[in-house]
């Protein structure tokens, strides 16, 4: 049904548009130029679609396959954008060897993007009818603060959706989320020789750095899911004091929080909160506050749920396999559809290297993702 040599080619192209993120390297080109490419695909395609832009050189392309009427909605969906690429010989390559198709977001996620698009071509070549929508959704900004998702659920609503993100074919179903917080410790201020009234706030810190050290040993086993593992935490940030010489005033830490379904930014924060407090309590100069900086919500759908039963025949029948149900460690854009109401489910194709030097996606496994997203939707729509 899919066809190979599109998907590839497709593919092909997509890898050598340098679509990386932006906001986390300075020369990357951003969504503007992919996200015409696909725009373009789709009418080439008579697939009616918009690009919607979020801010100068970032867009959302939405595009949509209007049902006859009385079915259920779906969305496919993958983002266009990518992490940068220092370290790597020949990012934009696309360059094919062994079955395999590499350079950046060969795997995360251009190979998904060409197995939607496969569908798209699959269902206009064939004139295959569905009696519900199915919307083709690209989205910006995934590997940074995903205001591509979030822009997009401002205007689309469907009852289900499938999150393209790699899984190597298994279905992932869980997946972590997480939240940044700055906690901030007080000291006095003080010539360094003035240890009568100064107070050392990078100290102070240490104790609470301490602590969290210790709550960090304690996590995985009082907070862990069978499919995503152990809840964990560090700390990437370290700022404290002014000079040499100067007692420190001040020292703020990030702490980032791995969070397994289940959890809160409440509960978090509380927990956070408890730590700071003991800390307190052993040592009455230390007074620290807590705000919270980002925070990304677990996601977990039930393997009884619709689009979960559907996706899992279609694996059964395409692959002659047990559909192999797998979560994720990372966080990603399916807890946004799943907060919108949208019933999420994760599958994607097999590859490696995912933000490393050498990324790639196995080729057999994007027309295989194609012809289980083609079974998925129309089973789901008719
Ligand atoms: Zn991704």
């Amino acid at each position: 049904m899919i066809d190979r040599n599109f998907t590839i080619q497709t593919l092909q192209k997509l890898v050598q548009i340098n679509s990386v993120n932006p906001m986390l390297d300075n020369s990357g080109h951003g969504e503007e130029e992919i996200g015409r490419y696909i725009h373009s695909l789709l009418t080439d395609l008579g697939v009616s679609s918009e690009i919607t832009e979020i801010e100068p050189g970032r867009v959302n392309v939405t595009g949509i396959i209007k049902g006859n009427g009385g079915g259920k909605s779906l969305m496919l969906n993958a983002h266009m954008d990518t992490v940068g690429t220092k370290g790597m010989s020949d990012p934009f390559s696309g360059r094919i060897s062994h079955g395999n198709l590499y350079g950046r977001g060969a795997y995360d996620m251009k190979g998904s993007i060409a197995a939607i698009l496969a569908v798209a071509k699959a269902l206009q070549d064939k004139q295959i009818k569905l009696s519900g929508d199915l919307v083709l959704s690209f989205v910006a900004d995934e590997e940074y603060e995903s205001a591509g998702a979030q822009e997009l659920i401002k205007s689309i609503k469907t009852d289900a959706a499938i999150v393209t993100e790699p899984t190597d074919l298994g279905i992932c179903t869980a997946h972590r989320g997480f939240g940044i917080y700055k906690i901030s410790a007080f000291g006095k201020t003080a010539h360094g020789g003035n240890h009568h009234i100064g107070i050392d706030a990078n100290m102070l810190t240490g104790l609470l750095l301490a602590e969290l050290w210790n709550w960090s040993k304690k996590l995985p086993a009082l907070k862990s899911h069978p499919l995503c593992g152990d809840a964990s935490m560090h700390v990437p940030l370290v700022d404290g004091g002014r000079s040499l010489f100067v007692y420190s005033h001040e020292c703020s830490i990030h702490a980032e929080r791995r969070t397994v379904p289940g959890e809160t930014e409440k509960s978090v924060r509380q927990e956070l909160q408890k730590l700071i407090d003991t800390v307190s309590e052993k040592e009455p100069l230390f007074k620290a506050k807590i705000e919270p900086v980002l925070w990304r919500s677990p996601y977990e759908i039930s393997a009884q749920s619709e689009i979960v039963k559907i996706l899992a025949g279609s694996v059964t029948d395409f692959l002659q396999e047990q559909p192999h149900y797998i979560g994720h460690t990372w966080w990603e854009d399916s807890a946004i559809f799943g907060e919108a109401g949208i019933e999420t489910v994760i599958i994607g194709p097999k590859g490696g290297g995912i933000h490393e030097d050498v990324e790639w996606v196995e080729l057999h496994s994007v027309c295989d993702l194609a012809e289980i997203l083609l079974h998925s939707s129309t089973s789901f729509c008719s």
